[in-house]
């Protein structure tokens, strides 16, 4: 399969044609007069479609139409919106593989991971639903007499929601569905590496929520990060901003909101380890490795970027892995036993190659790749080799995050030294171990152990699933979505106290009798 045949099959079933437009305000903003962008496929650097940017007067009637909505929309039953958003999840289903497709062509995954991407989108759809009935808050004991005290959670109204290209959609609905059965509106800045996606995105699930009789409550706007991140991270209308991407924009927007002191959630960079001591399951340790290492092509927030090895099994377990990177299959990730496609454009190229050229002059060693891969027919694809280089923890490169490819290898010798090389870099997202040994097991799981959000053991640092909270510590910005209790980032709390008595006690003793 290639590009164009793909493009065919799906353009049109998802309502997309050669020019569409980038902004949703209730309808779609004209095309006329706005400028536009090209989406290209890393596959084969073929354009796929155009798509406009928004304008200010734009942006000012999305924010408006997104207020509105928002107040017809709160105003339903919190488990009535959520029955809504599992309609959305069932649109969804239903277009599950032509929008997996779409984010293949676009963001150049696997055809697996394409749709994998769609029903991590139904699959927290799903999850919103059971969520509707249970934004539970506490009642709380009273010191003062007839006195009642609970808590209970609002919504906050329209919420922004920033996303990064290597999940184009995936992200989006992580916050929306979520932020929806709370009862708040959304605007959409996604990435402009994957605004086709956004769109068709956009059209399903809005169609889901007007079908069923009610105004439409996702909103979109395409454009330059530089412009529309500032518009919404300084815009006091949105209370809270969702931000996925790199650290150094995650950074920017944390600043601009917290001048105006609204909130944040900020899922950045990640720097992932995974530690395989002489206790692993090899087979497991070398699967869940170069599975996490590769996959994506390396542009995960969680792929693992580090490997620290025992210093008893390093040499074996290396030549193992170097095997595997051998055989890997490299290419046009739309056929079924290409495991690894393109990087997202030739910017990430170069970073993929400066990387490698920084980490050969602080002293590392190139085991495997470090170049481009030549793909013939895919000359304008982004192919890179997955690399492996053995490093050492203080050098600078092992420290930053390279968005592709590349594998770090270390030795260790004390399971205490291990994890002082993991915890050794600013990010503190995912993290592995590989271990049939309990006191290991337990140890990188203790508060001496890995610093992150997401501790694994025996499973791979990528690959989190609907259901946990997602998100990490450190300059990985301390945001979770997804799971758990995370919906509380989308409501407010209220404190509640009720006197059902005839008199007016105080708390704390204190008296005021007039
Ligand atoms: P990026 O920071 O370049 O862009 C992210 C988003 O910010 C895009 O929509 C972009 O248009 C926008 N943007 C750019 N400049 C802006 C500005 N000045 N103000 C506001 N917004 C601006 O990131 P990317 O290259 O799209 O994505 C890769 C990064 O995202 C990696 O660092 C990866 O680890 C991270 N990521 C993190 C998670 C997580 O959950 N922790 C998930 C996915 C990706």
């Amino acid at each position: 399969m290639d590009v164009n045949e793909v493009k065919k099959e799906i353009m049109e079933k998802l309502e997309l044609g050669e020019l569409n437009s980038g902004v949703f305000y209730g309808e779609w903003a004209p095309v006329e007069g706005r400028d536009t962008l090209t989406s290209y496929s890393p596959i084969d650097g073929s354009p796929i479609a155009k798509v406009t940017m928004a304008t200010k007067e734009d942006y000012e009637k999305v924010i408006k139409k997104a207020q509105e909505s928002f107040e017809v929309w709160s105003d339903i039953p919190a488990p009535k919106r959520g029955w809504i958003v599992r309609e959305i999840g069932n649109e969804l289903r239903k277009y599950k593989r032509e929008l997996g497709r779409l984010v293949s062509i676009e963001g150049g995954k696997t055809l697996t991971e394409g749709e994998g991407e769609v029903q991590e989108m139904i699959d927290i759809a799903d999850f919103a639903l059971g969520l509707s009935r249970q934004f539970y808050g506490l009642t709380i004991a009273s010191e003062r007499e007839h006195h009642r005290m609970y808590e209970q959670w609002l919504p906050i109204g329209p919420i922004g929601v920033i996303t990064s290209f290597n999940f184009p959609c995936a992200v989006w609905a992580w916050n929306t569905m979520i932020a929806s059965a709370a009862g708040d509106t959304s605007v959409w800045k996604p990435s402009s590496k994957g605004a086709l996606v956004a769109i068709a995105t956009m059209k399903i699930a809005n169609r889901a929520v007007e079908g069923l009789g009610y105004p439409p409550i996702f909103f979109l706007v395409v454009g330059r990060g530089r412009e529309v991140g500032e518009w919404m991270s300084t815009d006091t209308r949105l209370p809270l901003i969702s931000f996925t991407g790199s650290i150094p924009t995650g950074k920017r927007i944390a600043e601009n909101v917290a001048k105006r002191l609204g909130r944040t959630i900020l899922e950045l960079g990640g720097n992932n380890a995974a530690i395989v001591t002489p206790k692993a399951d090899t087979t497991t340790a070398l699967k869940g490795v170069a599975f996490r290492a590769l996959a994506t092509a390396g542009q995960r927030c969680t792929t693992t970027r580090r490997l620290i090895l025992h210093e008893s099994i390093y040499d074996d377990f290396l030549a193992k892995l170097k095997n595997i990177y051998e055989k890997v299959s490299i290419g046009n990730p739309l056929e079924k036993e290409v495991l690894m496609g393109p990087l997202i454009d030739e910017k990430a190229v170069e970073n993929y190659l400066n990387a490698v050229k920084l980490a050969q002059e602080q002293g590392g060693k190139l085991i495997y790749g470090g170049e481009r891969a030549k793909i013939s027919g895919f000359e304008n694809g982004h192919y890179v080799k997955p690399t492996i280089i053995e490093a050492n923890p203080d050098m600078e490169i092992v420290k930053t995050e390279t968005f592709a490819p590349i594998l770090y290898v270390m030795k260790y010798r004390t399971i205490e030294e291990a994890l002082e090389i993991h915890n050794n870099v600013p990010q503190g997202l995912s993290s592995a171990i590989f271990t049939t040994d309990l006191q290991e097991e337990e140890y990188f799981l203790s508060h001496r152990g890995s610093d992150c959000g997401i501790a694994n053991v025996n499973t791979s640092t990528a690959g989190a699933e609907i259901g946990g909270a997602f998100g990490g510590e450190k300059e990985t910005g301390g945001g979770r979505e997804s799971g758990s209790d995370a919906w509380k980032a989308y409501m407010r709390r209220q404190t509640v106290t009720i006197n059902y008595g005839k008199d007016l006690p105080l708390a704390q003793g204190v008296k005021f009798d007039i």
